[in-house]
């Protein structure tokens, strides 16, 4: 196992994206939004949402306080945006209960609207340093290759994978707490090559300086692990050529048996389904004169321009009906739309 472990951190080292909310250049609560943003999302995609994101709210009491329809809009094409309203309800839930502060505890975490298991672990591993086996497609694709030579199952993690997933994680040995609360002086981050070391460049407000003196062992391979099956052990089309650990998978060796067969999920046709239809109407909403969606007076789209946006009026409204008890739109005595106020 350990010679596993060092070619994945080597690999990590050289070729870890730099995205920023990595390497301690991020805040708890900026990892915490980092991952609720990647649910569903490309990594990729979110980059330039949570930066502008942490740049308006950095912190969980600015979210709080934001009026909905800026949340809604500033979620842009993200997906998913009952996820925005999630995280606000969070944001309140912190501010409120927490001091503004994101809880240390797996347990408070997954407490929070909106939170559940991947993202209390991750936050813990990845925000805090503690050892806590992180648990996501990536990472359950890339185990069960690795060391078991077969596909995942889709569906939820099951137990032999979670079993796996915890036996695998390395020892921190000792003290776990190697979160620096020292301040950006005496810290010392590892972070890969390629990857400025420079924390207080472009960090937005709210970000944080304070870095870890060295990654633990569990939390680098918590996030080499899910980074090569981001990058390189993917679903469809494995690159093992490429892979630092062929040699030691199980996977490979068997002839990669049923490559792909047991995706987690097979892909959703998208024209003409409701999840189209609401991305129309939001987008309209959001898109509204700036003027008129002002921070507490969202402005209103007439109802001649809400059916002029889909053919299909059955279709259109069940979606509307489904975006107002979701709380992302507000319909109108008239029939007008608007995003919510408050
Ligand atoms: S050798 Fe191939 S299947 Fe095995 S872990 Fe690497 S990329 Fe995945």
């Amino acid at each position: 196992m350990a010679h596993v472990r060092l070619k994945l951190a080597a690999w990590w080292e050289a070729n870890a994206r730099d995205l920023p909310w990595r390497f301690g250049r991020a805040t708890p609560w900026g990892v915490l939004v980092s991952e609720v943003m990647s649910q569903q999302t490309q990594m990729s995609r979110v980059v330039p949402y949570w930066t502008q994101w942490m740049e308006r709210w950095p912190d969980a009491g600015a979210l709080a306080a934001a009026p909905k329809a800026d949340v809604i809009t500033a979620w842009g094409r993200l997906g998913y945006p009952r996820r925005a309203l999630r995280l606000q309800e969070c944001a309140r839930v912190v501010s409120s209960e927490c001091g503004d502060e994101l809880p240390r505890a797996y347990d408070a975490l997954v407490a929070l609207p909106g939170v559940g298991d991947y993202t209390a672990s991750a936050v813990m591993s990845f925000a805090y340093g503690e050892r806590v086996a992180v648990i996501d497609t990536n990472i359950r694709r890339v185990l069960s290759r690795l060391f078991r030579g077969e596909e995942s199952r889709g569906g939820a993690a099951s137990p032999l994978e979670r079993a796996l997933a915890n036996e695998v994680l390395p020892s921190d040995g000792g003290d776990s707490d190697d979160i620096s609360d020292d301040g950006p002086d005496d810290a010392v981050m590892k972070v890969p090559s390629g990857v400025s070391h420079d924390v207080s460049r472009g960090v937005p407000q709210g970000v944080s300086r304070h870095v870890p003196r060295a990654t633990p062992p569990s939390v680098m391979w918590n996030q080499s692990v899910m980074e090569l099956g981001a990058l390189v052990c993917t679903a469809k089309n494995p690159l093992c050529e490429q892979c630092p650990v062929s040699d030691d998978c199980a996977f490979l060796a068997a002839g990669r048996p049923g490559l792909g067969e047991r995706r987690t999920r097979p892909r959703q046709r998208f024209q003409g389904t409701d999840r189209q239809v609401r991305g129309i109407v939001l987008k309209a909403l959001r898109e509204l004169p700036a003027e008129s969606v002002g921070s507490r007076d969202p402005g209103s789209l007439p109802r001649e321009r809400v059916e002029s946006l889909w053919r299909d009026h059955v279709q259109l409204d069940a979606c509307i009906a489904g975006l107002d008890d979701d709380g992302l739109i507000e319909i109108l005595p008239d029939g007008a739309l608007r995003l919510p106020r408050g």
